[in-house]
């Protein structure tokens, strides 16, 4: 897997020496940098950015724009400060070609710029020294494209125009610098619009001035590092409609929601149970990932048909108010918006995080979610990303101007979810898991991060290694499918043997970890834990029933499929082998064997006729050797059904174990059978015995300190025969034991002479 490792990154060099550094733009670049393993959506997508937009790093960005609810047309002045970081003697940025460029200044001083295939271009007369701050200035309007930027009129009334810049749009409304790592410092933007539509955006409305014909101009202040993608505006015939959260940190302050809907009493109606869950989440979320980032600013929702939502710093737009989407766009607040993905290649960071926030709202939150609990919430989650067998969390650098697979919905969400929370049960302590999360925003609040940085965070907090969990879970792909044996060996045990297969073998051929299996017996079940390393492992849980089933990951902490779970019975260990074969006569004769007996102290022998119900027939008394021990033990059949035997093997401690139950299928037309009368006797005792074969009868009569009385024999034919036994009229009173031995099977009898 390190090899694996090593050789994207040698990926991610060769990649970035296709870009020719600090040059006038080429557009022939964009052929060049064509890579044939791309997909022709990627290909398509694929656009160059210069490294020498790497000179200068953004520090603020105020945008003066006048927009319309309805329309794409727009005007604008950007006004950036750039602080060199190496010498300037170019100044170049992105916006797309149909917007026109009317004019640049740089310090102050209009300068000729190029605008050519989406690059604005400006060359620095006399070099930059490295540690100025430049102030640019970029007059420009146009149409802005509707990749980015969406328009319309809703069926409740709202007539929109509002933005979405991930993950490269930005640039069809804004001067912009699209690479992820450098955030802008802060954040100005003042949309005039036509009075009453109102306009919303990030951070704090300082002030709406009058403007001329009926215009107003609105204007937000952001004080917060943000990333590109996330300056947003949303223009609207919009109603306001305010909540205020107050999260336990925070108090007695509290943390104004702000909401722009369609101006629609009946919509206002069926969305606002779910707005005004908003600050319950806000509240919950910054118990469990510290406080909301944006506490100083605001938090808040604007409406518009952009087919979804979208996170934007402290003012979410989305088009619907469901209450997963609620909490997954607030999620992101912490997880994309405080902390970023570095590149697009670990947008785990944003959307995994986010899709977990949805997760982590309906576990917590339970009164909030009617009828979805979390396990059915996670259930579905596993079975979208089981759909398909491959695919990893992380974007392979091949696929990162790839929006279908940037946000694929199966991987970077639903599997990022998923993977989250296997590293929190690998974690086994909520406490650690969620100081990790507090930690990791620490860390990297108002910055970017690699799924990296995370794993680090996580092994720190943690103390634990997690770098096959990233390797198999991150990096690789699939899942594995489990294949069970559970048998008991043991009295106080039993024994699971535990095989998986995985999904994507060429890449993850097997997925070590923890994992839970449920063993249930008649009457109960227990859930136990097994940290797999390898296949074949056998695991031994303390556990005295007979497990009647194995269910694999009850609880859905981990993706998993599973395969084949198979009862292995009851194999003591100390059991060598057990047979029952026909006896010669109508009998059956069992035969064990066994070892390690120092604990065993009794075979019971036990019988069914109907393989449900088991009864105590004879007992033998366990040598309680080390080494071998061989027994035997003859039970006459006493009826014409198939009989089932099987050993219980009791332990000194009253433990015990079944072994195996075995049949025979032996019939036989007579048993042999025994009556005496009368008991007491005075004169003479009456035998009736019935005889399944011919032979003879060996009669032998003791007394009560084991002296030999009477013996007799004599011949038998099959059937009844009834022997008188009149010497007992000379014994003395007394408790006799009269023993019968025939080929058909032997008994004793105590009787009482008078
Ligand atoms: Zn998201």
């Amino acid at each position: 897997m390190k090899n694996y490792l090593l050789a994207l990154l040698g990926l991610v060099l060769s990649f970035t020496s296709f870009s020719q550094d600090g040059d006038i733009l080429n557009p022939a670049c964009r052929e060049k940098c064509s890579m044939a393993s791309l997909s022709a959506r990627a290909q398509q997508a694929l656009y160059y950015q210069y490294p020498s937009m790497d000179k200068y790093d953004m520090k603020y960005l105020k945008l003066d724009i006048h927009a319309e609810a309805g329309s794409l047309f727009m005007t604008g002045i950007a006004t950036s400060k750039i602080l060199a970081v190496q010498p300037l003697d170019s100044f170049i940025t992105e916006l797309k070609q149909n917007m026109v460029v009317d004019s640049v200044f740089i310090n102050g001083t209009k300068l000729n710029f190029v605008h050519n295939s989406d690059f604005i271009q400006v060359k620095i007369p006399s070099v930059i020294p490295a540690g100025t701050l430049v102030t640019v200035k970029i007059y420009y309007y146009g149409t802005m494209g509707s990749g980015g930027v969406f328009t319309g009129t809703t069926s409740n009334g709202l007539t929109y125009t509002a933005t979405l810049s991930e993950s490269y749009q930005a640039r069809e409304w804004f001067p912009a610098k699209q690479i992820l790592k450098d955030k802008i410092d802060s954040l100005d933007v003042w949309v005039t619009t036509t009075a009453p539509n109102l306009v919303g955006s990030n951070g704090i409305l300082v002030a709406i001035v009058d403007s001329f014909n009926n215009k107003k101009q609105y204007q937000w202040k952001s004080r917060h590092p943000i990333n590109y993608y996330l300056p947003s505006i949303a223009v609207g015939n919009y109603m306001e409609y305010k909540n205020y959260a107050k999260p336990a940190a925070l108090a007695p302050d509290s943390i104004l929601i702000l909401n722009y809907l369609t101006d629609n009493e009946t919509y206002f109606a069926s969305v606002k149970t779910n707005i005004d869950k908003t600050p319950s989440f806000i509240e919950k979320f910054s118990e469990l990932y510290g406080l909301y980032p944006f506490a100083d600013e605001k938090y808040g929702h604007c409406q518009a048909n952009i087919g979804g939502g979208m996170e934007h710093q402290t003012m979410t737009t989305l088009s619907s108010f469901g209450s997963t989407l609620v909490a997954h766009e607030l999620g992101h607040q912490w997880w994309g918006d405080n902390v970023t993905c570095a590149t697009w290649n670990h947008i785990w960071l944003n959307e995994g995080f986010a899709s977990y926030s949805e997760y982590l709202a309906v576990e917590k939150l339970p009164a909030l979610f009617g009828g979805t609990t979390p396990a059915a919430y996670m259930q579905s989650v596993h079975n979208s990303v089981m759909s398909s067998p491959t695919g990893s969390v992380y974007v392979p650098l091949a696929s990162t101007y790839d929006e279908n697979r940037i946000f694929s919905s199966r991987l970077s969400y639903n599997k990022g979810s998923a993977i989250i929370h296997n590293l929190r049960f690998e974690m086994q302590d909520d406490n650690v898991f969620f100081q990790t999360l507090k930690n990791f925003q620490q860390q990297f609040k108002d910055s970017v991060a690699t799924a990296d940085d995370f794993k680090q965070v996580a092994e720190t907090t943690s103390g634990k290694n997690f770098t096959d969990f990233f390797n198999q879970w991150y990096y690789g792909e699939g899942y594995p499918t489990f294949n069970i044996t559970y048998l008991k060996q043991q009295s106080d045990s039993v024994t699971l043997i535990i095989n998986e297969t995985t999904s994507a073998p060429s890449v993850t051929p097997f997925f070590k970890g923890l994992y839970e299996f449920k063993i249930t017996w008649v009457g109960g079940d227990t859930t136990v834990k097994a940290y797999i390393t390898s296949n074949n492992q056998q695991f031994k849980f303390h556990f005295t029933a007979i497990p009647n089933a194995v269910v694999v990951d009850p609880n859905n902490w981990v993706l998993n499929a599973v395969g084949t779970i198979t009862n292995g019975g009851v194999v003591p260990a100390k059991l060598l082998s057990f047979d029952v074969m026909a006896g010669a006569t109508c009998n059956a004769v069992l035969k064990w064997k066994a070892s390690n007996e120092q604990d065993t102290k009794i075979y019971e022998i036990e019988y069914s006729t109907d393989a449900v119900n088991f009864y105590k027939t004879g007992s033998l008394n366990s040598h309680g050797n080390i080494g071998e021990s061989v027994y035997q033990y003859d039970q006459s059949l006493s009826n014409e059904s198939d009989q089932d035997f099987r050993l219980k093997i009791i332990d000194r401690d009253g433990s015990y174990v079944y072994s195996t139950v075995i049949s025979l299928n032996r019939k036989c037309s007579y048993a042999f059978s025994v009556s005496i009368n009368p008991n007491p006797a005075s004169e003479k005792l009456n035998l009736q015995v019935t005889q399944p074969v011919p032979g003879n009868v060996t009669i032998r009569i003791f007394d009560a300190k084991g002296s030999q009385v009477y013996y007799s024999t004599a011949y038998m034919n099959v059937g009844e025969s009834r022997l008188p036994i009149t010497a007992v009229q000379n014994f003395n009173p007394g408790t006799y034991m009269i023993k019968i031995d025939a080929p058909g099977g032997s008994t004793s009898r105590k009787f009482i002479k008078l």
